[in-house]
């Protein structure tokens, strides 16, 4: 199954890392959002970390160039009736990817899969919205996608073992390593980060230490390169709050419970570094 075309919806920090790493694999990628501001701010990031790599000498000019030619914006869902793959990167939210798979599959061809960059939300319930819940898989990327390499393939109930080949190919088409796992709240990855990030918001929340302290304890003495906090804030508050919501809904487990300071955070504008403050205050 080759992969010519793709949209990647929603232009957001995933969204754009999503289409940028396509793009560079000479692959043609629609960006859609939901206005045409917040896809021209999504190109304007993907130029800008392309500049960059151009500055640093990694990359030729006409290369940059011909990346960015492969790369056109959408503001209408329409745009996905020849493409092969979309992958799904809108907010966080149940409802919004469920009405988002039952047009796209209504809109895009037979043959096309259908993939979401879920950080948490069941793969198997997101298909269920469909009627092929067959091409439907989890494909999560990391965030900054351009850098990290893991791409966690989840599998829904129904994916069939062709679709989960067929993206795990086009991972390492992206030269990236692919990781298969099944579906369950939070995956692997989440599962595990999110309780750790959770409870260092406690150590905050209950006066243990300030988020300072608490970043320098996990980076020096865990080896860890980044503290739990600003790895937060760089995710952004609303998504671990919206993961930790899944993992306590999903498990039924108390132990899974979002710490009240992060869903005031979230609740005050407070969303980390893509609103300029959370845990820092970002210039
Ligand atoms: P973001 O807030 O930066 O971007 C989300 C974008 O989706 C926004 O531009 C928004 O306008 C757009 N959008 C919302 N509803 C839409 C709709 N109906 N149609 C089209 N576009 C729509 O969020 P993000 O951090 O890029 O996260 C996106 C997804 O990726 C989430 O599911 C998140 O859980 C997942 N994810 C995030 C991270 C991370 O570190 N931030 C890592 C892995 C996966």
């Amino acid at each position: 199954m080759s992969m010519k075309k793709v949209m990647v919806i929603g232009a957001g920090q995933m969204g754009s890392g999503i289409a940028q790493v396509h793009a560079m694999a000479g692959i043609d990628v629609i960006l859609h959002d939901l206005k045409q501001e917040f896809v021209e701010r999504g190109m304007a990031t993907i130029q800008k970390n392309l500049n960059r790599q151009v500055e640093k000498g990694r990359l030729e000019e006409g290369e940059r160039d011909a990346i960015l030619g492969r790369l056109t914006t959408s503001t209408d869902l329409q745009n996905a009736k020849d493409v092969d793959l979309v992958i799904e990167a809108a907010v966080e939210n149940m409802e919004i990817k469920s009405k988002l798979f039952a047009d796209l599959d209504q809109i895009a061809p037979d043959h096309a899969i259908l993939a979401t960059n879920t950080s948490s939300l069941p793969i198997t319930e997101i298909a269920a919205a469909t009627n092929r819940p067959e091409k439907v898989i989890g494909m999560h990327f990391m965030n900054p996608v351009p850098v990290m390499k893991l791409v966690e393939i989840i599998r829904g109930l129904a994916t069939t073992d062709e679709v989960y080949q067929a993206i795990e190919d086009l991972s390492r088409t992206l030269s990236k390593t692919p990781v298969e796992v099944n579906d369950f709240p939070g995956f692997v990855s989440n599962r595990i980060l999110m309780p750790m990030i959770n409870e260092a918001i406690y150590t905050v929340y209950e006066g243990v230490a300030t988020p300072e302290a608490v970043d320098e304890v996990m980076k020096l003495g865990m080896n860890h390169p980044m503290g739990p906090l600003t790895l937060a804030d760089f995710i952004g508050l609303d998504t671990c709050l919206y993961i930790m919501e899944t993992l306590h809904d999903g498990f039924g487990d108390d132990k899974y419970r979002p710490c009240p300071l992060l869903r005031k955070y979230v609740k005050a504008g407070w969303l980390g570094k893509k609103t300029g403050r959370g845990f820092y205050v970002y210039e």
